[in-house]
This record gives structure tokens, C-alpha cells and sequence, in this order.
């Protein structure tokens, strides 16, 4: 029986990894999910067939936890997806939390199988959980607007940080040395404590960096979860998601062109510098922006989390569609942290059937902006503010744009004046080359769409 649920892990692990390596293409993306779902059901599946395992538990635990996720996948809005997976992502913590907290319950002076390495492995499962249980609700809590997303800075932040982290240390090797209750919980207190003030300070535009970083952490920590009840799957499954996530935690700092100690430590987005803005934001009719585009011969369209909210993805890729048959060349350009979500941007255009030719990277795109007719800013807003190359003190200074600016004209979709998630005003609707189509973006497309088929 053990070979053979052993075997069956290794299948499982071939089957994440393939499904994970589809997930790289939009193409592939879908059945690359389907593929890896698959691997964990059959992980699940055969490591229920092991001996020993109180059944009761466990089905009690699944009722519960598939009614409250169902619930919650239910009643969550498409816009407040990403807060959900921040939420996912801290539960994971969580979990591997309580594995390290039963184990130190069932076996508290770690005589077992595994020895002392067990304590390792569960101060780490309880370290790494934890500050990704407390972080992930920060994240929530700065995805939802239920706190201020801006960095929260105070007197000697860092020190007090070090000092946490040290203790912690500290009382990790003496709860390996010589563990008790006492000290355990001091550990899971001063872990959850860290997971806080790390996230606090993050503000800004960096929060993607630290969404992926969470989700990078939630994997180590159940993997660190699988050394302490020695699971083969939980290791691999655990480094898989870790791995994964510190690549696109590099990926989103590179869209931010900042460093991982940068974001961590520089306390960026705290100070709201002036921002020094001349000219005025020029407003234009549906009617007039239409006969703009219909004279257009190239198009690019960037979305941003305002399309989210708007559900505006399906009448955007119609407004393509009826700019092609008309004549126009159309190209979508994503910005790596546009949305509020890694890949949020891509979802949505991929589910509105949007033709992958026609999705841009941000660094093909921008060489070719001088030559674009007409740039559409579907509820984007600090992916494209100019201020970020031109603004030094400005809390997003140094991330790369889609440089619509450059465009010969751009229309802006928004509701009305408000800034961006950064809280920066955007020094691009104030150009001479811009002008505002106020409304809610996906009636601005509607109306647009249908002056085009009438
Ligand atoms: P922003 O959040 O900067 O701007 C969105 C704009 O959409 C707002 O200015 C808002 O203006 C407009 N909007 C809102 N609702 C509507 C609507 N119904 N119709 C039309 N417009 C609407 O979005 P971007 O995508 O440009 O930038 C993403 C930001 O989020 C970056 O700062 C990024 O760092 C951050 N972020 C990204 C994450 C990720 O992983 N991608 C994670 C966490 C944060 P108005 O109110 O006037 O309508």
C-alpha cells in the first residue's frame, strides 16, 4: 500500500508540474488547470486510503470547509476576486500553523520518528504560516479598502521589525532544544505579530509584489507542513507553489523595476509629495470620440482594474471587433500589475474570447506607440501615468508605463477624477493629446459600439 500511494504521489507531482508549465500560455492555460486539479484530487484520493486516519474528522472538516469556500465563491463579486485569493492564501498559512501546533500536541517532546528535525520543521510551518495568515488579512484588508492602502511608517519600524524577527529566532531554538506550550505559543504570537507590521508599511503600488510574495510563502509553509507529518505530496505541492511564487514575485517587481528589499524595507508611497500638475482635464462627447475612432488605422486598447469593475470585458473586445471590420488595426496592451490581481488583466480579456494575437506585452507595445492613432485607457490608471518617468517624488517613480502618452490621442474611460490605487493623481489627463469619456466604462464602450453598428 505505501508503494503504491507513493507511486501515486509521484504521478501527482508529474501532473502539477505539467499543468503549471501549460498555465505559461493563454493557449494552454484552461486545460493546464484541469490537468493539475486533477493531480491533487488523485493526491487527495489515495492519501485518504491510508490506515490509521479518523474518518469522522476529516468529513466533518470537508462539510465545513466546502460549505463556507462554496458560500464564498458564491457571494464574491468578479472585482473582489483578488481580496479572496489574499484570503485563500492566508488560510493556507493558517493550516500549516495548526499541522505544526497537533504535531507539537501529539508528540510535545518530539521523541518520533524525525527527532528534532520534526521541530525544525515545525517551527518553520508555524513561523512561515503564520506571518502568511496575518499578512494575507493586511493584504485583504488593503485590496478591500477596508484600511487605507497607503504604507503605514512609524519611528524605528525597522528596528522594532529586527527585534520581532530575532526573539523569534531565538525562541525557535529553544522550543527545539526544549520544547513546551509556553513557548509555542509566544512563537505563533510574535510569528502572526510579524506577518502584520511586514505588510503595514507596503503601500504605494507595490502591493502585487507582496500578493505573490504571500503566495510564494503560503506553499514553503506547507511544505515545511509536509516534513513535520513526513508527506511526500505536501513537500512537493508546498515547493511547487513556493517556487512558483518567488518567480512571479521576480516578475512583479521587474513590472515595477524594483528590488524585493526595496519594496520590503523602503516604506515607499508613505509621504504624499505634492504633486505640481498644470494644465486641465478635457472632457469629450461619445459622439466625437466616435468619429475619431472610425477615421483611426490603429487602435490600442489598455484595460485596467476599472474594467473589472465595470464588467466592461466582453464590450471592450466588441469595440475591437467592430474597429477590425472597420479597417482598424487593434491591439490590447496588458501592463504586468494592471488590475488588482497578477494576471487579472489576462482573465478577463481571455474571457471575453479576446484573440491572444492581439494581447501585447507592455515592452512590445511602447516602441510602437508614436505610430498609434488613438490609445483606449479602459479604467486603467497608475499603469499609465507618465509621472512614474517623470516624477521623482511620486510614490510610483521608476515603474514602467504603457506609454500611451505618446499616442497621437488618447481617450480615457473613467467614472470621473478619482486617482489610481496609488492615490496619485494622473498627470496624463491633464496633456494636450488626452481627453476624458467620463462614465462607467462599459456604458462609455456600449454607446460606442452601437454608434459603430448603426
Ligand atoms: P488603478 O487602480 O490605478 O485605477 C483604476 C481606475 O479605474 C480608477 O482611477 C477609477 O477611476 C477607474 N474606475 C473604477 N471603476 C470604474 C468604472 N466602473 N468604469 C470606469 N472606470 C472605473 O488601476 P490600474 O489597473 O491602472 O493599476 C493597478 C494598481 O493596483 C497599481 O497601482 C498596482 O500596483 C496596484 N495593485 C495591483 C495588483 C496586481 O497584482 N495586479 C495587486 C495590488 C495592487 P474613477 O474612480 O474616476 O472611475
Amino acid at each position: 500500500m505505501e508503494q503504491f500511494i507513493n507511486f501515486a504521489y509521484i504521478i501527482a507531482a508529474v501532473l502539477f508540474i505539467f499543468g503549471i508549465k501549460m498555465l505559461g500560455s493563454a493557449g494552454t492555460a484552461r486545460r493546464g488547470n484541469l490537468i493539475s486539479s486533477i493531480g491533487m484530487l488523485l493526491a487527495v484520493v489515495v492519501t485518504l486510503m491510508k490506515g490509521g486516519l479518523d474518518y469522522t474528522w476529516i468529513i466533518a472538516g470537508l462539510i465545513i470547509g466546502s460549505a463556507i469556500g462554496g458560500l464564498c465563491a458564491k457571494k464574491v463579486q468578479m472585482t473582489g476576486m483578488p481580496e479572496l485569493v489574499a484570503l485563500f492564501n492566508g488560510f493556507g498559512g493558517l493550516a500549516s500553523v495548526l499541522v505544526g501546533w497537533a504535531e507539537f500536541a501529539k508528540d510535545p517532546t518530539f521523541s518520533g520518528d524525525g527527532g528534532k528535525i520534526v521541530g525544525v520543521a515545525v517551527v518553520l510551518a508555524i513561523l512561515i504560516g503564520a506571518i502568511t495568515f496575518t499578512g494575507s488579512l493586511v493584504a485583504y484588508l488593503k485590496l478591500s479598502g477596508k484600511i487605507g492602502g497607503a504604507a503605514t511608517v512609524f519611528p524605528m519600524q525597522k528596528i522594532v521589525n529586527a527585534g520581532v524577527l530575532l526573539s523569534i529566532v531565538v525562541i525557535g531554538i529553544l522550543f527545539v532544544i526544549s520544547p513546551s506550550a509556553g513557548l509555542l505559543y509566544f512563537l505563533i504570537a510574535l510569528s502572526c505579530v510579524l506577518g502584520v507590521l511586514g505588510v503595514i508599511p507596503i503601500g504605494g503600488g507595490d502591493m502585487p509584489v507582496v500578493i505573490s510574495f504571500l503566495n510564494s510563502c503560503s506553499g514553503l509553509a506547507a511544505s515545511a507542513a509536509g516534513f513535520v507529518i513526513f508527506n511526500n505530496v505536501l513537500i512537493v505541492a508546498g515547493c511547487l507553489v513556493g517556487a512558483s511564487g518567488l518567480i512571479l514575485t521576480v516578475i512583479m517587481c521587474k513590472a515595477m523595476n524594483r528590488t524585493l528589499a526595496n519594496v520590503f524595507f523602503g516604506g515607499f508611497g508613505a509621504i504624499g509629495a505634492k504633486q505640481d500638475i498644470e494644465g486641465e482635464m478635457k472632457a469629450i462627447s461619445t459622439e466625437d470620440a466616435f468619429y475619431v475612432l472610425e477615421a483611426a488605422q490603429s487602435v490600442v486598447i489598455v484595460p485596467g482594474y476599472g474594467m473589472a469593475v465595470a464588467q466592461a470585458q466582453h464590450v471592450t473586445r466588441e469595440l475591437g471587433e467592430v474597429l477590425e471590420s472597420n479597417g482598424t488595426e487593434v491591439r490590447y496592451a496588458i501592463h504586468p500589475v494592471a488590475g488588482r490581481m497578477p494576471g487579472h488583466m489576462n482573465v478577463l480579456l481571455a474571457e471575453a474570447d479576446v484573440p491572444y494575437e492581439q494581447l501585447c506585452e507592455m515592452d512590445d507595445v511602447n516602441p510602437t506607440m508614436e505610430t498609434v492613432d488613438v490609445a483606449i485607457v479602459v479604467g486603467a490608471n497608475d499603469v499609465v501615468n507618465p509621472a512614474a518617468l517623470e516624477d521623482e517624488g511620486c510614490a510610483i517613480y521608476g515603474m514602467p508605463i504603457i506609454n500611451v502618452h505618446q499616442a497621437r490621442t488618447v481617450f480615457a474611460l473613467k467614472r470621473g477624477q478619482g486617482a489610481g490605487f496609488s492615490g496619485l493623481v494622473n498627470t496624463l489627463f491633464f496633456r494636450e493629446n488626452c481627453r476624458m469619456i467620463y462614465g462607467d466604462a462599459k456604458e462609455t464602450l456600449t454607446n460606442l459600439v452601437a454608434q459603430f453598428k448603426e
